[in-house]
């Protein structure tokens, strides 16, 4: 079976600077972008974490260069209450999108701890800290269920045992 098409998707102006929306309408559960880079056991600005240690980096000349084309994962923005979730490298629909939305994931959900903390302008969570999810406490976790990504579950449940 042939693979799913990627819906079409473009870098816009967003209330954090720029952000990624999607063309057209995206069924839930659909994968929206692979996260495609260099993968470092260290954090940095524009990575997103996708294994207990591994992050996924975008590539330095396309982030210099404002190159929309490559790497248009970097141009994802956090919130509090995402319309993406993050599984493997890839992005995934949380429920059925309609064109013109943000595509949105939350950052509490995929980092571990981050390299740099910033003031969270969702609009939901009223402008909190977002530091990843090693800083949340039960509550602020429990809300994540639904989202977060498997290597923190991973993480956690190595944590207990
Ligand atoms: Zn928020």
């Amino acid at each position: 079976m042939p693979a799913q098409p990627r819906p079409r998707i473009s870098v816009r102006p967003s209330s954090a600077g720029s952000g990624l929306w999607c063309d057209e309408d995206v069924a839930s559960g659909c994968v929206v972008i692979e996260f495609d880079g260099d993968v470092r056991p260290d954090p940095a600005r524009y990575s997103v974490q996708v294994g207990i240690d591994e992050h996924v980096h975008p590539d330095e000349d396309a982030v210099a260069s404002r190159d929309l084309t490559r790497f248009r994962w970097r141009f994802l923005n956090h919130a509090c209450a995402p319309s993406c979730r993050v599984e493997g490298r890839t992005l995934v629909a949380l429920r059925d999108l309609e064109a013109g939305e943000e595509l949105t994931f939350d950052y509490n959900a995929t980092e571990w701890s981050m390299a740099e903390p910033f003031h969270c302008v969702c609009g939901v969570c009223g402008g909190s800290i977002v530091r990843g999810f090693a800083h949340l406490d039960a509550a602020a976790r429990a809300v994540r269920r639904a989202w977060i990504a498997g290597h923190l579950v991973e993480r956690i449940n190595h944590a207990d045992a």
